[in-house]
């Protein structure tokens, strides 16, 4: 009480104190009546319909997270592409793959993505787009009637084409720019022709649009910018753009019919980091601030009093090696951390699963830094907001595929992963498990998990028994 009355807005005390006062209101209550044996059966009664009601609102929470999290992961996917002739493989792959794209989002997300598509050429004709659109079949006839025209010179009019792609009405939380292009813009300083007639503008844009501000324009949109670069002409004009953008994340691509199949993997794994990192600062929303006061003298080091701290290592590089491959592994969900949530839930017969598993991969351990566990009993680590009980559990099993390592260990396949299986049988063309990445780190797996820390602020201090 005395910490609420210093920090009234911490809401999550004052939820706390509130519930506890009930808690202690129905207690006395309860008391008084238990003498007699009517009493008693009042008693039962009422404590019967008080827990149904604590379970009533804890469903009623996971199902608001639940839908948060399928709201997170609407998906807008703008293609931006070179119209050529040399482009044709592509476009024909486009179209007659694009089913497999969304088949497999709704599939993973429950959530159909929405597509939209600029067609470039060269500076004399202006670039053909179609608009977002959750139709897929509307999408199919616009790639279907879309001409491939040759160009003059090499170059072609990427400009006019992202022009076009921060017009378009992008709307969902995730956006997905995927450029795929086998010839680069013009202008000398976008690629390394050496022949006039290869370029038929060496000093740039003859519109005179500048790369940088058509750029910006994309990335204030909030889009992530894919691309899929078809031959080595178009790589000085990417460098170029990841200086102004950031990041450009590619995707590499050898075999028109694999087309899809990669786009899907670097869509899933976009929208996955999107509600991840949703989740966790849910998580964290509504976790109180410490309060502080500022000395303006330097304190006597000496007469402070000495805390126990929860310290963090930072783990110095030790080769180039190192740097490419980051210890932070929460961006991709590892093989074996899903391995690792599915044998918790193994192991517990059902009744626990330890989910959200990121943090850093030291040489022969993983360290969790914020694991959240999943209870069949929703009112457990109720405080937390992260048990997700059986629904939880259930939304694991819809995205894991198990790897080799789940074989290892033995873990029988669940419920709804059977399910899964069933409906995956329709698209056999594409190979689902192709999505979670199972080969690295398979050898590293043992028939046991060594977790160096498995601990969360509240969660650690609500486990008693796991
Ligand atoms: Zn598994």
């Amino acid at each position: 009480m005395r910490e609420l009355r210093k920090n009234p807005n911490n809401k999550l005390l004052h939820n706390q104190i509130t519930e506890n006062m009930e808690s202690l209101a129905r207690i006395k209550d309860w008391t008084s009546l238990v003498n007699t044996d009517d009493g008693i059966a009042v008693v039962k009664e009422q404590m019967k319909s008080q827990l149904q009601r604590e379970i009533n609102q804890r469903k009623y929470e996971v199902d608001e997270v639940l839908k948060i999290s399928k709201a997170q992961s609407a998906t807008d996917i703008c293609f931006l592409v070179d119209c050529t002739c040399s482009m044709k493989k592509y476009i024909v792959a486009a179209k007659t793959q694009i089913h497999q794209l969304t088949d497999t989002i709704i599939q993973l997300y429950a959530i159909k993505p929405r597509l939209a598509f600029i067609g470039y050429r060269d500076t004399d004709t202006d670039p053909e787009q179609l608009d977002f659109t959750d139709d897929v079949d509307t999408f199919y006839i616009f790639l279907e009637k879309l001409k491939l025209t040759s160009g003059h010179d090499r170059c072609e009019d990427v400009f006019g084409g992202l022009e076009i792609v921060p017009k378009l009405s992008w709307s969902n939380p995730n956006r997905v720019l995927i450029h795929i292009c086998d010839a680069p813009c013009h202008g000398r300083d976008y690629h390394t022709f050496t022949k006039s007639r290869h370029d038929k503008y060496p000093k740039g844009d003859p519109k005179n649009r500048e790369v940088s501000k058509l750029l910006l324009d994309i990335k204030r949109s909030k889009i992530i910018y894919c691309s899929i670069q078809l031959n080595k002409s178009v790589k000085k004009m990417f460098e170029e753009f990841v200086f102004i953008y950031g990041e450009v994340f590619e995707i590499h691509v050898n075999d028109p019919n694999t087309l899809m199949k990669h786009i899907s993997m670097q869509t899933s794994s976009i929208i996955m980091n999107s509600i991840q990192s949703t989740m966790s600062s849910f998580r964290t929303s509504n976790m109180p601030l410490k309060s502080y006061t500022l000395l303006k003298k330097i304190p006597d080091w000496n007469a402070i009093e000495v805390h126990a701290v929860h310290t963090i290592e930072i783990i110095q590089p030790q080769a180039m090696d190192d740097i490419f491959r980051p210890l932070f592994f929460g961006q991709e969900y590892s093989t074996v951390l899903q391995a690792f949530s599915h044998w918790t839930y193994h192991i517990t017969a059902g009744r626990y699963m330890v989910v959200d598993l990121q943090g850093a991969k030291t040489d022969n351990a993983y360290i969790l830094t914020d694991p959240a566990i999943h209870c069949d009993d929703i009112l457990r680590f109720k405080h937390t907001r992260t048990n997700l009980g059986v629904k939880g559990m259930d939304r694991f099993f819809n995205t894991h595929v198990c790897s080799e390592i789940c074989a290892r260990l033995e873990l029988p396949a669940e419920k709804s992963q059977l399910l899964n299986k069933t409906k995956t049988n329709a698209y056999k063309s594409f190979e689902y498990a192709d999505l979670l990445d199972a080969t690295d780190e398979m050898d590293e797996a043992t028939s046991k998990f060594e977790i160096m820390h498995l601990e969360t602020e509240d969660q650690q201090a609500n486990t008693t028994s796991f």
